[in-house]
């Protein structure tokens, strides 16, 4: 029997509504919530990206400003701009679109956005609070991922969950979300020995390696929850780093690419920007 589908578009309309009306509250009560995003130069997928933002924003009725920067800023510029964001009062959320240019220092960038502003959840201050399980912002991707494991009902409890990548912005806190949900939990990465022993374990395996189809059927225990983080293109077409076909036949639950963890991160980007102009406007009071 095939496994069922975690659609992230199904997903992410119905939170979407549910977002609108928490934004159509705060219009009521004078505050509109809203998005800056800052993207420096022009790779084709982050402007992708951006635009997809800017269609949330709108969908919800959200206030969206996207700030386009040169392809040479530099870093006084960079940060001068968010410094700007962060005095903004009509800004709740500021978000810098990675990866920037090679002569950007990221860190630097992401230090200086005010962490009540950081709705991507990537200040060291807020990836503290996701290490503590303290209230933060938590990071739009794993977050995601964790509401379309959770709706499968299953018990997390003592799981066995394999996360392949150690990325800061996807792996690790992906990691630290499941751990919190008391999954015994396993980070594999480029140096890891015999990564199918360990991926053939998982009750609950995250994939966010960035390589097509890294993912094979043999790899998964029967049953499993396959979370597909991976957004590669192969001759024109967008793909995970599952291979969908034949792991869907073995897993119990499976989310595609496109069409999945990719539309909840937009989706858990907006519902931070609401929450952190609900957190503004009850700090205000
Ligand atoms: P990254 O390149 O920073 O990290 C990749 C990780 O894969 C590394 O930690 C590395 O150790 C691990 N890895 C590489 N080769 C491996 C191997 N042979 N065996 C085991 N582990 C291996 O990438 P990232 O930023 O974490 O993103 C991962 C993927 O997720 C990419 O495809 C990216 O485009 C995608 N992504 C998707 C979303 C989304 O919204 N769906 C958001 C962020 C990133």
């Amino acid at each position: 029997m095939g496994a069922q589908i975690l659609d992230g578009k199904v997903m992410s309309a119905e939170l979407r509504a549910e977002i609108a009306q928490r934004v159509a509250a705060l219009k009521e009560r004078g505050v509109t919530p809203g998005l800056a995003v800052i993207l420096v130069g022009n790779d084709p997928a982050s402007e992708i990206y951006v635009r997809n933002k800017g269609k949330g924003c709108e969908e919800t009725g959200m206030y969206s400003r996207t700030i386009n920067l040169p392809e040479q800023t530099s870093q006084a510029e960079l940060e001068s701009e968010i410094e700007k964001l962060n005095a903004d009062p009509a800004i709740h959320g500021i978000l810098v679109q990675l990866p920037m240019p090679k002569h950007l220092d990221e860190q630097a960038a992401l230090a200086k956005i005010l962490p009540e502003k950081d709705v991507d959840g990537f200040h060291l201050i807020n990836a503290g609070h996701m290490m503590t399980g303290t209230e933060g912002v938590i990071a739009c991707t794993p977050r995601g991922a964790l509401y379309m494991i959770k709706s499968t009902g299953i018990d997390l409890n003592g799981k066995e969950a394999v996360v392949i990548g150690r990325s800061n912005i996807v792996g690790k806190p992906m990691a630290m979300l499941l751990l919190r949900e008391n999954c015994t939990v396993t980070i594999c990465h480029s140096r890891t020995k015999d990564l199918v022993e360990h991926t053939r374990r998982a009750d609950i395996l995250v994939a966010a390696v960035g390589k097509a189809g890294f993912v094979t059927a043999d790899m998964v225990k029967p049953g499993a929850v396959v979370i597909d983080v991976g957004i590669n293109r192969v001759d024109g077409k967008v793909c995970g780093d599952v291979d969908f076909e034949h792991v869907k036949e073995k897993a119990s639950w499976i989310t595609p690419v496109p069409g999945g963890v990719g539309k909840m991160t937009i989706t858990m980007l907006l519902d931070n920007t609401v929450e952190a102009a609900e957190r503004n406007l009850n700090r205000d009071r």
